[in-house]
This record gives C-alpha cells, structure tokens and sequence, in this order.
C-alpha cells in the first residue's frame, strides 16, 4: 500500500521566472582551437542589466527539434556598441559547441536570465576562485571588474596553455593556470587549494567547474573554516549529464 507522502524539511526548488530575450547574431570567431566566441545583440539591450559572473540559459534545438537547456556564461557587454560576448568551450559535437560552430550574423535564439550567485562579494577581505576551461568567461569578467585594491586568488585548471587568456585588473589579482591535460573529475584543484594559506581576514570563495571537482573543494574549505555562507559553488557541467546545472549546497 502507498504511504503517505511525508511533508518534506526542504520545499522543491523553484526554477526562478527570469526574463526572455531573442538574441541576433552579429559574429563568431575561434579564440583559440578550444574556445569560440559569439557575438549578440538585442533590441532592448538597454534593459539588459546583470552582475560579472552571470550566466544566461539558451534554449537550443537538438536534431529532433526539441529545445535543450544550456547555461553560458555572459563574457562581456560593451554599452557602446551594445554586444553581448559568449565563449563556448567546444568539447565536443554536442548543442552548445555546434550552435557556436554554426552561428551565421543575423540568425536569432531564445534565452532567458541572467541568473546565478557566482558574483564577486564587496564585503569580503579576499576572494578564490576556481573553476575549468567552461569558467575562463566568468572568472575573466569577475577578474576584469575588480574594484581597485580587491585581493583575488584564481586558479583555472585547463587542458594545456592554448586555454590561458591575458586580462586587464584593477585588482590585486594572483592567477594560475593549472595544465590537467582532458577535462572532467579530478583532484588536481582540491590538491592546489589544500596548498593554498588562506590569508588573514573575511574571505569569499567562488567555486564553479565539475560537479565533483566543486563538491570536494567545497568540503575541504568548510573543514578549513570557510562557513557555507562564504562559499558560492555551483556544477557547470559533470560527465553524463545533458545541460542544466547542480547546486552544490551541502
Ligand atoms: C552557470 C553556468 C555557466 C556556464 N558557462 C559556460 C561558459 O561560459 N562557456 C562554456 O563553454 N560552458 C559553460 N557552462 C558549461 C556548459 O553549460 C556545459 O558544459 C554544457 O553541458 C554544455 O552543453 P553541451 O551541449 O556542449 O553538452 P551536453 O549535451 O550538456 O553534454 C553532453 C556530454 O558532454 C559532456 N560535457 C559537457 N560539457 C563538457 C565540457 N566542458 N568538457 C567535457 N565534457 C563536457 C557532458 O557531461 C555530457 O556527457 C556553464 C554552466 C553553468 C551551469
């Protein structure tokens, strides 16, 4: 016989009602073998407003017509000429990289956001940041607008050096580019971070990469000190899973 459904501690998460845009094509071009940037617009890209960090979700067709969910993050937006930048790390022939492989100037796709927590925090001291090739976009923009002074800690794991891209910062900004060789979970990050003397003060943590790869660096922070609510982290991206995304909360 069926039990009754007990009342659950935790409500089922809500998927947030965030906002839709048609985004026109305007270019793509290779940034190197692995990373292809998009260009867009939108004819209301003056209500476009979002945090470095943020991602939006593009709804893409798979060959059967349906409409998968795909979260890229933004890479920049120029105010001036009014383009939004989106990198795609083409890992393979899958709907993000052959969307990126196929986009013609002046196609449209459907997107909703921006959304998401990986943001940079003016109230803490310092800030790491972790993340794989499919964070290059967020960590570069978050890195990118720094208020001057702000002290950050990056450590990007990638395949090889083709990955590593420069910047400019007004921040006080150590980055490390860890050469991991083919993507995917791993324990060279928590093994840098274990490494890693967390300095004096309030820290933040950004942790965002391979579901497994966060979780684990996640926990060693808490065991080190961090409380959760120092800690961001969100699964980009894990092997086996179709788009989306995981929160990595506990
Ligand atoms: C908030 C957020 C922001 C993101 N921002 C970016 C971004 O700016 N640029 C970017 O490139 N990606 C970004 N990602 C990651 C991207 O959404 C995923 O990699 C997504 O799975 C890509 O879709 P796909 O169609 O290529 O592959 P899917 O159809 O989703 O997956 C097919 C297979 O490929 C594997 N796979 C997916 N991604 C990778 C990868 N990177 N390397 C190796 N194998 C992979 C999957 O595990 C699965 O087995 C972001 C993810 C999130 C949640």
């Amino acid at each position: 016989m069926d039990q009754p459904a007990q009342p659950s501690a935790q409500p089922p998460r809500q998927r947030p009602q965030l906002p839709a845009w048609t985004l026109t094509i305007k270019d793509a071009f290779d940034l190197s073998a692995g990373m292809r940037r998009v260009l867009f617009t939108t004819d209301r890209i003056s209500e476009f407003s979002y945090k470095p960090g943020q991602d939006i979700v593009f709804f893409l067709p798979d060959p059967s017509g349906e409409l998968g969910r795909r979260h890229y993050t933004i890479r920049s937006l120029d105010r001036q000429t009014g383009v939004i930048a989106v990198d795609f790390v083409m890992h393979g022939a899958t709907l993000g990289p052959n969307f990126a492989r196929n986009a013609k100037p002046g196609d449209t796709v459907e997107v909703k956001g921006p959304r998401g927590r990986i943001v940079f925090n003016p109230q803490a001291d310092w800030h790491l940041i972790t993340g794989d090739e499919t964070c290059i976009p967020g960590i570069l923009h978050i890195l990118e607008h720094l208020p001057a002074g702000a002290r950050a800690f990056a450590f990007v794991e990638v395949q090889d050096s083709s990955w590593q891209q420069s910047f400019e910062t007004k921040g006080d900004v150590a980055i490390e580019w860890i050469h991991r060789g083919p993507a995917g979970p791993s324990s060279i990050m928590l093994d840098r971070i274990a490494a890693f003397g967390l300095p004096d003060g309030k820290g933040q943590a950004l942790i965002i990469g391979e579901t497994s790869n966060v979780r684990t660096q996640r926990h060693h922070l808490i065991s080190r000190g961090l409380t959760r609510e120092q800690i961001a982290s969100e699964g980009y991206w894990r092997p086996g899973r179709n788009g989306g995304h995981d929160h990595v909360d506990d």
